[in-house]
């Protein structure tokens, strides 16, 4: 072996101790943030009331707000939830990826009453990143994972914005670099026939509603209670967002989106430079710190598309720009 292989060796043991570290925090009662496509999870073990307790604690989340749970198989899904044709046409489809399905939540499930808001449903997802999946496979317990924030900000997408608000609280951070969606995942209700979109992300409505050959109605209000990520202000910065904007001025940085910006010398960042959506999802979060960042007070953000992931993006976007309480 030469060197390289040698480090190559070495970091896969550390990987790995790292992993049966954190599941075995985990089953002790204990929090772990780790990387998922979408955004760093906060996690607790679902079936333990006092680690459930501890993440609303840990993020200031309001109680009524349910978690999604993270499983490693969809036989674990099932244990938990009932799902009828179309949840196992999207779970065929999406899982592992950035789909959580709302289904039915069956009576002898043990996740905590606390996890799912005293709720008779249950969201649910397989994440497809290979440390979340080795993680939950060596966990065996279901993983209760909100973002790795506090409620109401921005969400992480990178190890070190999980260390700068909550990382004292963390028993295990797994750092896995940036997370290439970037969006947190799309929320699909599956309670009867008609499924619901709940929350736009990282996968776009379109590509569900191909695989299900039926539009998806919309969700908030129709079905209770609201996401969070419903809550009219979310994902906030500290400064005020101004939609839309063609020009910048005096004093606003710029969030631009595409090759055509507006003349700025102030501080600046582009979702996307070749004006691409995924680009620009998995940018977002981090390029809202940054500019946060610089104390700017208010930011001009340029129009985004609508369809595939802009859904999602306007979403955020409209969220972080809204009055706050
Ligand atoms: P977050 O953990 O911040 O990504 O948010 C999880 C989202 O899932 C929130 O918008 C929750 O309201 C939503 N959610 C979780 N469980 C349910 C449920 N049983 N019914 C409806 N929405 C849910
Ligand atoms: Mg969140």
């Amino acid at each position: 072996m030469n060197n390289s292989t040698d480090q190559l060796e070495a970091r896969r043991v550390a990987r790995r101790k790292m992993i049966s570290d954190a599941a075995a925090a985990l089953r002790d009662g204990g929090l772990v943030a780790f990387p998922t496509e979408t955004v760093y999870g906060l996690g607790g073990d679902a079936t333990n009331d006092l680690a459930v307790t501890r993440i609303f604690e840990v993020k200031g989340r309001p109680r009524f707000n349910p978690l999604i749970m993270h499983v490693a198989s969809l036989e674990q899904a099932r244990a938990h939830g009932v799902f009828n044709r179309v949840a196992l046409k999207l779970a065929e489809a999406f899982m592992p990826g950035a789909l959580t399905l709302v289904v039915p939540r069956r009576p002898e499930s043990a996740i905590s009453l606390l996890a799912t808001a005293g709720l008779d449903t249950v969201a649910l997802r397989m994440p497809a990143h290979p440390t979340a999946r080795a993680l939950l496979k060596a966990a065996t317990v279901p993983v209760a994972a909100p973002s790795a924030n506090k409620s109401g900000s921005v969400s992480p997408t990178t190890a070190l914005h999980v260390a700068e608000q909550i990382g004292k609280e963390l028993a295990v951070l797994i750092d896995g670099g940036a997370c290439r969606i970037g969006l947190e995942s799309t929320i699909v209700a599956c309670v009867d026939d008609a499924p619901v979109l709940l929350r736009p992300g990282g996968i776009a409505r379109e590509e569900i509603e191909r695989v299900i050959g039926r539009r998806l109605r919309d969700g908030g209000s129709s079905v209770k209670p609201s996401a969070p990520g419903q809550l009219a202000s979310h994902y906030a910065p500290n400064a005020i967002l101004r939609l839309d904007a063609q020009t910048v001025e005096p004093g606003e940085a710029l969030l631009a989106f595409g090759p055509k910006i507006p003349e700025h010398d102030g501080p600046m960042r582009n979702l996307s430079p070749a004006g691409e959506l995924p680009e620009a999802a998995a940018n977002l979060f981090a390029h809202l710190r940054a500019l946060d960042a610089e104390d700017v007070g208010r930011i001009a953000v340029m129009p985004v598309p609508a369809f595939g992931l802009g859904e999602a993006i306007n979403d955020r976007l409209k969220r972080a720009a809204a009055p706050r309480e």
